[in-house]
């Protein structure tokens, strides 16, 4: 679960040794921490001419949270990030200026520093130099991702169905892509919706009041992910299976949370979730669907098992679950809940030996973008994360050689951790992210693979 390779490359003699021998040299990434500022350094605030009237509203945003905003490249700086606005873009010439203007201060560029680009979709009935202009930015912020070094990410908002640049689910957006929760997110193109909702009172504690559930949350990312949202004020029910019942009691005593032994796939997993989250807490807000398996083969030696198994667990109880919780099975159900479900990018690129897997997962993304609709209608959201190579037990157990490969195969150069996941899934579970329904947030330090 360590990587020895990324601490050695950034600590004495072997930091020296490396840079001499033009070794990759992952950078340690910055987490957050509270209290800490959200930026390294100051933010540089760049747009074309006709995106300067959002550009302005967004830096008036950036000057009320605290942030150093700057609206001219200089030396001077050591860039915390650049924000490229290109929201009011028509044609592909109107934006040279300012994506030359973000070249102009790359070198300068903190460790860990962020480049944002925030755009407009292209949509149905746009004339093509507009919807040119549109799409241009998802190939130039994903190549320009992959040039940045040091632990610095890009990343970018699209705007859709006219949602508004300083709606509050634009800027939780903008403050997760900024800051350190989003350290391990890096090249990607998150949609955001006109949907919206009153800022937090407090944008470090963004689920107090709340009561959430996380499923498979004895070990590994699940208990990540218990202890992050409790860091963020949510009241937690940790759910495992008996058998892994200690672990589960660890992580609830750690949470200050309850525990349910639980098998997600019995029959009435999500009354069972709804009534002990009503009798013990009050009510349910956020459901986090990350109990999962593998039972990996080539699919020429695929047990009906193995097949069965991986499907019943990772897929058909999220899908009764979801019924459940929204009433689809003929009972009342909960308004407002927040879904976040565990896909992975072995559903979106496949992976070899995982036919069952990939499967599950690439099925994840598609009841997710299902299940948006039908949550949105009684004032939720459901969102699913792919992480890519995350450092736990599971990963842990891959030979040395095939794990060096895959946990290096990215463009930050390592794994990422379990609170990198737990991260994401706080920021979509959280009420001001109201904008973001129905989407795929991959956590996977822009892993290589795709399609
Ligand atoms: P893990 O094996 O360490 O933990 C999974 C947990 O789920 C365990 O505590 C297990 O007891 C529980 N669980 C299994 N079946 C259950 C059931 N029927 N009912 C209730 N709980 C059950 O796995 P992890 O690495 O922490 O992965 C967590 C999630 O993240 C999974 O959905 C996995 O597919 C996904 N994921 C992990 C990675 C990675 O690199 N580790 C990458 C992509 C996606």
């Amino acid at each position: 679960m360590t990587d020895s390779y990324t601490k050695a490359v950034n600590s004495g003699f072997t930091k020296t040794l490396a840079k001499k021998l033009g070794l990759p040299r992952p950078a340690i990434l910055r987490r957050f921490r509270a209290g800490d500022p959200l930026t390294v350094g100051p933010v540089l605030v760049v747009s074309d001419d006709a995106s300067t009237g959002d550009a302005d509203r967004i830096a008036q945003v950036l000057l009320g949270w605290g942030l150093d905003v700057r609206r001219q490249p200089s030396d001077d700086a050591r860039w915390g990030a650049v924000l490229l606005v290109l929201t009011e873009t028509r044609r592909p010439t109107d934006v040279s200026a300012a994506v030359l203007a973000t070249g102009s201060v790359l070198r300068r560029l903190a460790t860990n520093g962020r480049v944002v680009t925030v755009s407009r979709a292209a949509a149905d009935g746009d004339a093509p130099a507009l919807a040119a202009a549109r799409n241009g930015v998802d190939g130039f912020l994903r190549s320009l991702a992959k040039e940045l070094r040091a632990g610095a990410t890009g990343n970018g908002i699209v705007l859709t169905g006219g949602a508004a640049v300083d709606s509050t689910s634009v800027l939780a957006t903008l403050r997760f892509f900024l800051s350190a929760r989003s350290a391990y997110v890096d090249g990607q193109l998150l949609p955001v919706g006109p949907a919206d909702a009153a800022a937090p009172a407090d944008w470090d504690r963004p689920l107090a009041g709340k009561v959430a559930v996380v499923t498979g949350a004895a070990r590994g990312i699940g208990a990540a992910i218990a202890k992050t949202l409790a860091r963020d004020g949510a009241t937690v029910v940790c759910v495992d299976v008996p058998a892994a019942g200690e672990g589960l009691a660890r992580t609830a005593n750690a949470v200050g949370g309850t525990a349910l032994q639980l098998d997600v796939t019995s029959d009435d997993a999500g009354r069972r979730i709804l009534e002990h989250a009503r009798t013990r807490h009050g009510g349910l807000d956020v459901v986090v669907h990350n109990a999962g398996i593998l039972r990996d083969k080539l699919l020429a030696n695929m047990k009906p098992a193995q097949w069965d198994a991986v499907i019943a667990v990772n897929l058909e109880a999220q899908l009764r679950i979801n019924d459940q919780l929204l009433g689809r099975d003929g009972g009342e159900g909960v308004d407002g809940l927040r879904l976040v479900s565990l896909a992975s990018t072995s559903g979106i690129a496949g992976n070899k030996g995982q036919t069952n897997y990939g499967y599950s997962k690439a099925g994840v993304i598609g009841h997710t973008r299902a299940t948006a609709p039908l949550v949105a209608a009684r004032g939720g959201t459901a969102n699913a994360v792919a992480p890519g190579f995350i450092e736990t037990e599971m990963t842990a157990s891959i030979p040395f050689a095939t794990r060096e490969v895959a946990r290096r195969l990215n463009s930050l150069q390592q794994g990422g951790r379990p609170v990198d996941v737990a991260e994401a899934i706080v920021f979509l579970a959280s009420p001001a992210s109201a904008g973001v329904n129905g989407q795929v947030l991959r956590v996977c330090g822009q892993n290589l693979v795709g399609r």
